[in-house]
């Protein structure tokens, strides 16, 4: 599990470690600026990575590529990953999502400690550290108020093809502009009405360049701050600053912040020539999303399927959410082998769902015991044994590791057995129940069919046979009978008739909305599937979230929280073989 796939990234971090180019940075063991961090220590951790979320929603898969990402190379480089909600934005966020947030990164396996140090912040901390910040950056000359219209700071712009133009109010002095923005700040002003621009250079050739925004006016109650601020930072200006309060080393986020980088290095070369921020900076690293097929991965598509109730709720298990997930019976190490074997690289790519589903097969393969269970029940009836009998079989709880023992399953003249596992007409190549076959029962008896009931439509009600008392498994010459089917079976007398969830893929197409439609008409509609099954009955006692093999069926869990203490709901997390037929 802790087994390190290069990649770039990885190569980016080996050098820097062996240049010692972070070796020397102080850090009073918080976050704060230079001054404070000069006062503590040397940083123990080699290197500082983050996981910034903002809590305005459930976390999907792509987050978790980048929680592995994150907190995998803090492991495995002996440093620290720092959770950190990214909550500079007011109005959005919310509590129940920063729980979910920190349930779903302790679930994934990994934690924000790094020593005695509880690495787990919020960015609207330091919103005062942010203000004395853009306040010694005025007193430099490098920013200003500007008080144009936001239709006329566009129009000044420009574009990719021509320069923007100065606005008028970039000659202010500092004295003006700490006067207006105290007076900002102060909530003398309405929303839009002035803005605190960094003065770079409006004629750059990266718009990012051209004077941006790094503090707005808005009169809104905070989650964290209240009513304290009407001036909020803009991201591009606070994320630097966090990551440089924090002593992060690697900054690491997805491509479409490449262009956001000049000014991420700008701001923080000026902050530091003006003693707020501790050196050497962090670096931003961009890495390409995951994009992954037969799911959508954006907060807005996951929002209208959970609202226009497509789905149960944020945790329905074919949601690609991280609770639903969890639901759905996936595992936290079936997620971080994933997340290694897909690397990490700089060109948009998409992943294939069935490589999600073998990482979790995997895993799951290796964890979860063997338990039998009917699916699309019929009877079958041994003619031939007696009434008011019942005896034991034993079945192998995994076939690869005998260590894990037998266990007993009743056996006696009414069985469940598939649907599919007779046909009065065998096609070619049909080498189960039809009248006048000999099958084996797994861990059973050798039985031959004799013929089946019907009911007045045609439909079978009951499949009979007759079995060979001395066939049975594991009793001496009881593989002297070559037969070529083996079916599963459970006794209808002992069975626990069970509500069982057949999950598919939430839609049918590889790319949702990708021909210019709407999504939502993209929704797979077999994608849960419930049935009436007939299980083996230990499954009674199931607890919930525990995961089994469901033999020749696939990977199923009890679902925790529709089951309840002795009718286990079951859950079918992923069938045995790539099953998927579009
Ligand atoms: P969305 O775009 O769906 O609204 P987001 O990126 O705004 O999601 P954040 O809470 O800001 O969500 O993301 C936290 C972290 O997760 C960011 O560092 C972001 O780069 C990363 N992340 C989000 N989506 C993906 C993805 N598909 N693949 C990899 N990393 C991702
Ligand atoms: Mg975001
Ligand atoms: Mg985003």
């Amino acid at each position: 599990d802790t087994e390190k796939t290069s990649n770039f990234i990885r190569h980016i971090i080996e050098a820097d470690l062996a240049a010692g180019k972070y070796a020397a940075r102080a850090w009073s063991g918080k976050p704060g600026p230079a001054a404070q961090q000069k006062l503590g220590a040397g940083d123990t951790a080699k290197i500082r990575t983050r996981f910034p979320p903002e809590p305005n929603g459930y976390l999907h898969f792509g987050h978790a590529k980048s929680i592995c990402l994150n907190f995998g190379l803090a492991r495995d480089y002996d440093g620290a990953c720092h959770l950190r909600f990214d909550d500079t934005n007011p109005e959005k966020e919310e509590q129940e999502y920063a729980d979910s947030i920190i349930d779903a990164v302790r679930w994934l396996g990994f934690d924000w400690h790094f020593g005695a140090e509880n690495n787990l912040y919020h960015a609207s901390d330091y919103f005062p550290w942010m203000l004395a910040f853009a306040e010694k950056l005025i007193d430099a000359g490098h920013a200003y108020v500007d008080s144009q219209t936001p239709e006329e700071m566009r129009a000044r712009r420009g574009t990719l093809t021509e320069a923007g133009k100065d606005s008028p109010f970039r000659t202010r002095t500092a004295a003006e502009n700490r006067e207006l923005f105290a007076r900002m700040k102060a909530g003398e002003f309405a929303d839009g009405t002035h803005v605190l621009r960094a003065k770079i250079n409006m004629a750059s050739s990266n718009i990012n360049l051209r004077d941006p925004t790094i503090y707005r006016i808005r009169h809104a109650t905070h989650h964290n701050t209240g009513d304290t601020w009407c001036i909020y930072p803009m991201y591009t200006f606070a994320h630097p600053i966090e990551d440089a309060l924090e002593n992060i080393t690697h900054s690491i986020c997805t491509l479409e912040f490449e262009d956001q980088r000049p000014f991420y290095d700008w701001l923080l070369t000026r902050l530091a020539e003006l003693g707020c921020v501790n050196t050497p900076l962090p670096q931003q690293i961009e890495f390409s999303r995951l994009n992954l097929s037969y799911v959508v991965l954006s907060k807005r598509k996951l929002i209208q399927l959970v609202e226009e109730k497509h789905v149960s709720g944020w945790d329905d298990p074919r949601l690609p959410t991280l609770v639903g997930a969890r639901r759905r019976g996936y595992t936290p190490e079936g997620f971080r082998h994933f997340a290694e074997m897909i690397g990490v690289s700089k060109s948009d790519s998409w992943i294939d769902f069935s490589v999600f589903e073998e990482c979790q097969r995997q895993h799951l393969n290796d964890i979860a015991p063997r338990r039998i269970a009917v699916l699309d029940p019929v009877k079958l009836i041994i003619d031939n044994y007696p009434d008011k009998q019942e005896e034991m079989c034993e079945a192998p709880n995994h076939p690869q590791k005998p260590e894990w023992g037998k266990r007993p399953i009743p056996f006696s003249k009414e069985l469940w057995i598939e649907r599919e596992d007779f046909m009065e007409t065998p096609i070619k190549g049909y080498f189960r129940l039809f009248p006048g076959n000999t099958v084996r029962l797994r861990y059973g008896f050798v039985i031959k069919c004799i013929g089946c009931d019907k009911d007045a439509s045609g439909k079978i009600t009951a499949v009979h046979c007759e079995y060979l008392p001395d066939s049975k498994s594991g009793t001496p010459g009881s593989d002297t009978y070559k037969v070529k089917g083996n079916i599963h079976w459970v006794s209808a007398a002992h069975a626990y008739a069970a509500e069982v969830r057949l999950y598919d893929r939430l839609f049918a197409v590889e790319a949702p909305g990708a021909d210019g439609g709407d999504f939502i008409s993209d929704l797979n509609q077999n994608s849960r599937i419930t049935v009436k099954a007939q299980l083996e009955p230990t499954l009674k006692n199931a607890a919930a979230e525990e995961r089994f093999q469901f033999e020749r069926h696939g990977y199923f869990i009890a679902d925790h929280v529709d089951s309840t203490s002795g009718t286990p709901i079951f859950n079918r997390i992923v069938t045995l073989k790539e099953s998927w037929h579009g």
